[in-house]
């Protein structure tokens, strides 16, 4: 299997380090862009995971987003060492890849939208969202949008 089999909040979840490879039976995995997965593998804010709902596959492919800056190279440190603990993921959120249009200018995007149906952070996740930089502008034209948006794959400056 791939990851780090990791329980946050007494909650199974698979972690994946920075550049670690999603090898495995990938039919079993669903959302999983093997492009999109390539821009997340390095990135400052993002750790990719899986997650399962009843049963054991298929997997979700979904991901932890920080906007507070925590360091998430030292972070994989502590869960390849077995060191990390809940306060750890005290900033994340877990969403989703998804696609909307611009309900202004119809641009076609890519996002990471907050996933609100995971057990995982449930219990504290309007406080999180509150806490979280979400995006409400579209990148082309910067009309508001209501989602729960935490990057935009189409901003390569930022992706
Ligand atoms: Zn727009």
């Amino acid at each position: 299997m791939v990851g780090h089999l990791i329980e946050i909040e007494g909650k199974p979840i698979r972690y994946l380090a920075a550049d670690e490879q999603l090898a495995g039976d990938r039919g079993n995995m669903q959302n999983f862009d093997v492009f999109e997965d390539r821009k997340l593998q390095q990135h400052p804010r993002i750790r990719r995971v899986l997650t399962a709902l009843i049963r054991p596959l298929p997997l979700f492919y979904r991901v932890l987003h920080w906007s507070d800056g925590t360091d998430l190279h030292e972070l994989d440190r502590k869960v390849l060492r077995g060191e990390f603990n809940d306060d750890d993921f005290a900033g994340a959120l877990v969403a989703e890849p998804g696609t909307i249009n611009c309900l202004n200018c119809a641009t076609q995007l890519r996002i990471l939208v907050v996933d609100g149906g995971q057990a995982l952070f449930a219990k504290t996740l309007g406080e999180r969202l509150r806490a979280h930089d979400l995006k409400q502008r579209c990148p082309s034209c910067r009309a508001h949008i209501t989602l729960q948006i935490v990057e935009f794959f189409n901003e390569d400056r930022d992706l």
